[in-house]
């Protein structure tokens, strides 16, 4: 029988809201196999209201809540197995964390990319890119993905691969929320249990002149590196830099130009497990992050892009850039061969905002016109431009012919739907 948690039952504050966002669904139903998770879709397409999917209760571009409606919660398949002694396979749950996927990995050996938060779940990350602090080193988390498990709108579970459905594997890697809901996925981690972890404070006199350093810094980094900068209003920046790899030397190598950017306040480096990076903190969801977030993509961070960087800083608009390094084995991969066609710029450029604010979205407008593409799973406006901007023109219209085909009625339609 499936487990649905309504209004009144004791276990429903901890379910009804996310990371960021509150809700107040009228049922989340908590599959715990996948035959449960087309049942459940049955009842949530039956059911009166909108229909949400939910893995980690992360998301960013679509909020994996509601009110009145239904949501359909995957944090039961959270398993997580190595599918040969020995082998890099592992099968994962949409509902595990990448936290734990770390910290199961690691006796094994083994890790997978995945973004900074180990808070995120496997499902949301995996089905859109993965931009992860080990992305120049091998890719996206969807550039390691083998094989999936997915339950479509019309309640039949089928297994996607390169081989067996060409159409639905693509789609799922750029576009899964689109496709239907996705419940197990197998990955090739990567044989890098340990990585050197680097941290930087630096006092920025200024910004745009600081971000040309940097950017030219991380494009002549080894592909070991990956490097995300988060940059505040009080004219400071903190930077992780990661060396995916132990070979001390090398990483120390690697690592040294990014110390001699920008005044210093604060660094430090050591060796240590790659689950040691990307934490957990399980910390209860109460909507505490209601995040207001626009992006795009750059191939490099030059004067115009810095100029318009620091007038939204200084704006006071946006109250925080995040910078993730792509470039590397992301780019190895030609753009066709995923629903993610971002393929050869080298930076993700985000700006966040507390509270939504047209100003806000006013200001970033100068920003995206120096910027080329957009990663969903940063946005939260949607609107057909966005869509665009996300999926260029052969992407969007493969997507709306699979679509077509296994959604015609537009079940999955609230993370940036193409139909
Ligand atoms: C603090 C924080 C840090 C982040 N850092 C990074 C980063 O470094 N790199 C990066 O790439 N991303 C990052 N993200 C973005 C993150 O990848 C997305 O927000 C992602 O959607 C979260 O996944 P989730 O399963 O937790 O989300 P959920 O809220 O559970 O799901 C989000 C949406 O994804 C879709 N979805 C979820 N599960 C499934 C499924 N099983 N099948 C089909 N569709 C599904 C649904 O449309 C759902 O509404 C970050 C987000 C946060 C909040």
């Amino acid at each position: 029988m499936l487990d649905i948690i309504r209004p009144g039952d004791p276990r429903y504050g901890s379910v009804r809201h996310v990371y960021t966002a509150t809700g107040s669904p009228a049922r989340v139903i908590r599959p715990r196999t996948t035959a449960e998770v087309a049942e459940a879709l049955s009842l949530g397409r039956e059911a009166d209201g909108p229909l949400a999917i939910r893995s980690g209760g992360h998301g960013i571009s679509s909020v994996s809540t509601n009110d009145g409606g239904t949501v359909i919660d995957l944090g039961e398949l959270a398993s997580i197995d190595r599918i040969e002694p020995g082998g890099d396979l592992v099968r994962i749950g949409p509902g595990a964390r990448w936290g734990e996927v770390a910290q199961a990995l690691y006796p094994w050996g083994l890790s997978i990319s995945s973004g900074d938060s180990g808070d995120v779940g496997v499902g949301g990350l995996a089905t859109t890119a993965g931009v992860g602090l080990m992305g120049r080193a091998h890719g996206l988390t969807i550039d390691r993905l083998a094989a999936a498990e997915i339950v479509t709108a019309e309640g039949q579970i089928r297994h996607v691969d390169a081989e067996t459905e060409p159409d639905l594997f693509w789609a799922v890697r750029g576009a899964g929320a689109n496709v239907g809901i996705v419940t197990a996925l197998d990955f090739h981690a990567s044989p890098v249990p340990v990585v050197a972890h680097a941290t930087f404070q630096y006092r920025l006199d200024r910004l745009a002149t600081f971000l040309r350093a940097w950017g030219e810094t991380v494009e002549a980094a080894p592909r070991e590196i990956g490097a995300f900068l988060y940059v505040g209003g009080g004219g400071h920046a903190l930077a992780t830099v990661i060396f995916a790899g132990d070979d001390a030397t090398a990483a120390q190598r690697a690592i040294e130009p990014f110390g001699r950017l920008g005044p210093i306040l604060g660094q430090r480096a050591v060796l240590e497990p790659y689950a040691a990076v990307v934490t957990r903190t399980g910390a209860p969801h109460r909507g505490q992050q209601g995040a207001h977030l626009h992006n795009g993509f750059a191939v490099h961070l030059d004067d115009t892009i810095g100029d318009r960087l620091e007038a939204l800083l200084s704006s006071g608009y946006g109250t925080m850039l995040q910078i993730r390094s792509v470039g590397g084995a992301v780019n190895d991969v030609p753009a066709e061969v995923t629903a993610f066609a971002h393929r050869h710029q080298n930076f993700n450029i985000a700006g966040v905002a507390s509270a939504p604010s047209r100003a806000f979205d006013a200001a970033w407008e100068d920003v995206r016109q120096s910027l080329d593409g957009l990663y969903l799973s940063f946005e939260t406006a949607f609107s057909p431009q966005r869509l665009a901007d996300a999926f260029p023109p052969q992407t969007l219209r493969r997507l709306r012919e699979i679509k077509r085909k296994v959604d015609p009625d537009n079940v999955f339609n609230q993370n940036f739907p193409v139909a």
